[in-house]
């Protein structure tokens, strides 16, 4: 039976660098005689503009069938005043696909010592606990809001790490802040805890101030990083700009049920109303975000191998996109055939 994967374009370059992701899919896909087939749906911006809301119910539960997800980007300036907003369709889509676990491979194609994967807490901590809110009294303003974690949610993606560190240099560097945080104490006992399971990989805890400085100091040290949903965010923003562009990074959203692997595939910028439109986005994140998503969901690491071997291979070659090199670029779909050009599949 073919398999069925959900694409969600979304909006501004979104469209235009999915596009370039399922050039590479169909070539691949009719190369290797693979049973894949696609679901072209809504999110974000334009399907405010459609229906009123940033995603449908039916979208999503067409998302949890397949449990395969490849998505573009939502956002832009017509839609920042809006009532309704178009990363609501993004937020409400990771959280009923339950992906916990976040994967950003930083993967340098210009520096080779830097390649580090990241798997950050993508469902819990401070972005959902409750309560949250604001409230006066006495003629002043108080906020709260509450970072919570659960044994099962740390336990779940500490394992995740684990897994990908194993298969990799067996190096894992867990980030919290123990010294402060109640919610770091426990991550670092679970982590401490399932370690005893892989004596393999070697573990080391670093302070999230300390990471952050060391990041950017010796980037080329770290192999997997894991860490709660809140340093995550703020750290692999700050990993993205280690390897020249954004557009060059894809992210996995993954969540293990069993022996399925549900997936949201989606490179790691946003909808880039400044250059929408043009034909000069970076294709790269979304196609990786392809390779990530045979690697995971379609447990295919040689397809996987393959994308990124031809990227490797299109930029060696001097080719660029406009990101990279605004006096010498190819346009978005040119270089997206360079890539294809550059694949060794036969
Ligand atoms: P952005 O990632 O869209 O753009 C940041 C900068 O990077 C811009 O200068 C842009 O031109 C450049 N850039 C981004 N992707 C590129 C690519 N593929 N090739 C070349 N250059 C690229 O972030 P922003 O400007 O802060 O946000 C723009 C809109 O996107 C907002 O509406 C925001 O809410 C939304 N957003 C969506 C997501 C998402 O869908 N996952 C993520 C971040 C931001």
């Amino acid at each position: 039976m073919a398999k069925k994967i959900l694409v969600l374009e979304g909006d501004g370059v979104g469209k235009e660098v999915i596009k370039s992701a399922i050039k590479i899919l169909e070539f691949i896909q009719k190369k290797l005689k693979l049973k894949i087939e696609l679901e072209y749906d809504y999110i974000g911006g334009e399907c405010i503009d459609r229906f009123g809301v940033a995603i449908k119910e039916e979208t999503i539960k067409k998302a949890k069938k397949y449990g395969i997800v490849l998505l573009g980007a939502v956002g832009g300036y017509k839609w920042e005043k809006s009532k309704v907003k178009p990363e609501e369709g993004l937020l409400k889509l990771r959280k009923e696909m339950g992906v916990y676990a976040n994967i950003r491979p930083i993967h340098s194609f210009f520096n080779r010592n830097i390649d580090i994967v990241f798997v950050r807490e993508l469902t819990g901590g401070i972005y959902f606990g409750k309560p949250r809110k604001r409230w006066i009294k006495n003629n002043r303003t108080f906020v709260i809001d509450t970072l919570k974690y659960s044994d099962k949610e740390i336990e779940r993606v500490v394992r995740v790490a684990f897994e990908i560190a194993r298969n990799r240099k067996k190096f894992l560097v867990s980030v919290d802040k123990a010294n402060v945080l109640e919610s770091s104490r426990l991550w670092r006992e679970i982590v401490n805890k399932i370690s005893e399971e892989y004596k393999d990989v070697k573990v080391e805890h670093h302070l999230v101030d300390s990471f952050a400085m060391n990041l950017i100091l010796k980037p080329e040290y770290f192999d997997v990083v894991v860490t709660e949903n809140l340093f995550g965010d703020i750290l692999t923003d700050e990993a993205a700009v280690l390897v020249g562009s954004l557009g060059l990074l894809p992210s996995a959203s993954l969540a293990f049920k069993k022996e399925k692997v549900i997936g949201l595939y989606e490179p790691i910028h946003g909808s880039a109303p400044d250059i929408a439109g043009k034909n000069i986005a970076n294709p790269i994140g979304a196609i990786l975000s392809v390779a990530l998503m045979f690697k995971y969901s379609l447990k295919r690491d040689d397809i996987y191998e393959l994308i990124y071997q031809a990227v490797q291979k299109t930029l060696e070659k001097g080719y660029k996109t406009f990101d990279l090199d605004k006096n010498n670029y190819l346009q978005t779909d040119k270089f997206t055939d360079k890539i294809i050009e550059n694949m060794n599949v036969n």
